[in-house]
């Protein structure tokens, strides 16, 4: 039997920075697919483009006026106005048809385009039109209020690079040059494999010795932020057979196994991984989350995720979220904002050991809320954040200026006044 450890304990815990070099080394982007192009804002493109089209495809009017030739308009004035003939109309996709003369107007409409022998526009605004004829009371020169065949965007030019993370509005650039579709990073699929004798779904309501299971909503949640895709689930007992199965789902590209991680009894997934794969390390040297397990079954990812939910939350923040972001083609990093304050109080850890440390900012001061407490769910909720203690220190004195990593990722509205 391979890797069993239960009931041991860890002989020797492996760093952070270890296990962090491992998913570097082997989480690469997933290969691209095409994407509509309303399902494209938000994922990476794989491909270089470039516009095969002029935007706009036609001179068009940048205002509601006349389109003129803009000679005829020079020495016009309120004192002086000229007056052309008003040969017809172009609207936004109905050009006038005819070829402008000269001593002609067309009435033309912002959008609209810019008739044969016409090259300039004149603001409705400086334009009286009575009986077919049109006054107007200011020069334009040629060009005047035109928009060139390509001003927006020129055909041959390159709109987007890949590696992109797509904006709302380059889905609308794609859009405008004609795109249906473009080329992504596939979203990496995570299998939930959420065990546990203990639990009830979500949903339900805690009774006798059963908890309802909460793991499975965070990790949904964090799973969806990274730009992956959970996979339908289904709370499994401490049975290690059917953990295997679930284990060994190859629809996935990541499995997320909560629970049974440790070396108790009941924690069969160490010892199942290493059969059906590599258990490449179990036992980390942090807190929370040292009882987590990493590696790999063929090309997927296995996290063995402690079941307690703050290890898990950072466990995950630690090694899956990086991994799913990567092979999502998106930046390992942790993508939270950031704030820099002073600790109010301050944080023992041990040198060895990297710390995830739940804080409160108050006054501009950061309070840490919990460094044990793994099981502690509320400790994240009245946390603003959490501060990362490296391995290499002992701790950091009150005062210290230390970095957070905010949970909300957006800034809130400013707390109105007193009195206010
Ligand atoms: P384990 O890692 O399976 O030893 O579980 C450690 C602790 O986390 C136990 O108190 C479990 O009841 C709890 N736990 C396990 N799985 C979950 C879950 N999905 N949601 C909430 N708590 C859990
Ligand atoms: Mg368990």
């Amino acid at each position: 039997m391979k890797h069993d450890v239960r009931m041991r304990g860890f002989a020797s815990r492996v760093d952070v920075e270890v296990v962090d070099a491992y998913l570097r080394e082997h989480a690469r982007p997933l290969a691209g697919k095409q994407v509509g192009l309303l399902d494209c804002i938000g994922r990476v493109l794989t491909e270089d483009v470039r516009a095969e089209v002029d935007v706009p495809g036609f001179p068009r009017s940048a205002m509601d006026g006349y389109a003129i030739r803009g000679e005829e308009s020079f020495g016009a004035s309120a004192y002086d106005a000229i007056r052309l003939a008003v040969a017809g109309i172009s609207l936004p996709g109905k050009p006038y048809q005819g070829e402008l003369s000269r001593g002609e107007a067309v009435r033309i409409m912002t959008g609209a385009p810019i008739p044969v022998g016409a090259d300039a526009v004149v603001k409705a605004e400086v334009c009286e039109e009575q009986d077919g004829f049109v006054s107007i009371s200011e020069a334009v020169a040629p060009r005047k209020n035109v928009g060139a065949i390509g001003e927006d965007i020129a055909r041959g030019t390159s709109v987007l690079t890949a590696g992109r993370r797509l904006r709302p509005q380059d889905a609308g650039l794609l859009s405008s040059i004609g795109r249906a579709s473009v080329e992504c990073v596939r979203r990496p699929r995570v299998a939930l494999v959420v065990t546990g004798d203990e639990l009830l779904p979500a949903g339900s309501r805690p009774t006798g010795p059963q908890i309802v299971d909460s793991n499975s909503v965070v990790l949904r949640g964090l799973i969806a932020r990274d730009g992956g895709v959970a996979l339908p689930f289904e709370i499994l007992p401490d049975l290690p057979e059917r953990i295997r199965a679930a284990m060994a789902d190859d629809r996935a590209d990541v499995v997320l196994v909560s629970g049974g991680t440790s070396v108790g009894q009941e924690d069969h997934a160490p010892r199942l991984l290493s059969e059906l794969g590599e258990l490449a390390y179990h036992g980390i040297s942090m807190r929370p989350s040292s009882p987590t397990g990493i590696g790999r079954i063929g090309e997927r990812f296995v996290f063995l995720l402690p079941g307690n939910p703050v290890s898990c939350l950072s466990a995950y923040e630690f090694f899956a979220g990086p991994t799913i972001r990567a092979l999502g083609g998106r930046a390992r990093r942790w993508p939270h904002r950031r704030a820099v304050v002073p600790l109010a109080r301050k944080i023992v850890s041990e040198v060895g050991r990297t710390d995830y440390v739940r804080v409160a900012i108050e006054n501009g001061r950061a309070t840490p809320l919990a460094t044990a407490g793994a099981s502690i769910l509320s400790s994240t909720v009245r946390a603003a954040g959490a501060v990362i203690v490296p391995r290499e220190l002992e701790g950091m004195p009150e005062g210290t200026s230390v970095e957070v990593l905010l949970y909300d990722d957006e800034a809130p509205d400013e707390e109105p006044a007193e009195g206010a």
